[in-house]
């Protein structure tokens, strides 16, 4: 048992609202919306930041940026477009330490980010 939040929804301990999922993605909606659209791309192993990525794990960052591709268009924001973003650490505003891409669209977002 693990006391990673994400890793129990990986474990499937909590069941999040999944919206897509691979052997290594696991993809599903923020508690707490920003956008019409907001989805939490994250990837099974435990990761806690982009600071720990490593070579090894080049495949997996780049297969959740191929999820992101493939939520987007199930979700019909492709076209329109959307944000990807990856908090890291205190001034980054991490709260949840595995690592994980938001996928926030459904509107107009501004630009600087707060
Ligand atoms: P960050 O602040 O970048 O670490 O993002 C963590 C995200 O996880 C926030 O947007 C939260 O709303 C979201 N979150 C926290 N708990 C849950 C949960 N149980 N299910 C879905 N999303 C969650
Ligand atoms: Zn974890």
């Amino acid at each position: 048992m693990t006391d990673c939040l994400f890793c129990r929804m990986v474990a499937k301990e909590i069941e999040p609202d999944v919206v897509y999922e691979t052997k290594r993605v696991l993809a599903f909606k923020d508690l707490n919306p920003q956008g019409p659209v907001h989805i939490l791309i994250i990837p099974k192993e435990h990761i806690p930041t982009i600071n720990e990525l490593k070579e090894t794990h080049v495949q997996i960052a780049g297969e959740m940026m191929l999820a992101a591709q493939v939520v987007a268009d199930q979700l019909g924001v492709a076209e329109k477009g959307f944000r990807l973003v990856m908090n890291c650490n205190k001034h980054g505003g991490q709260s949840v330490y595995h690592l994980h891409m938001h996928l926030i669209g459904g509107r107009q977002l501004d630009w600087p980010p707060g």
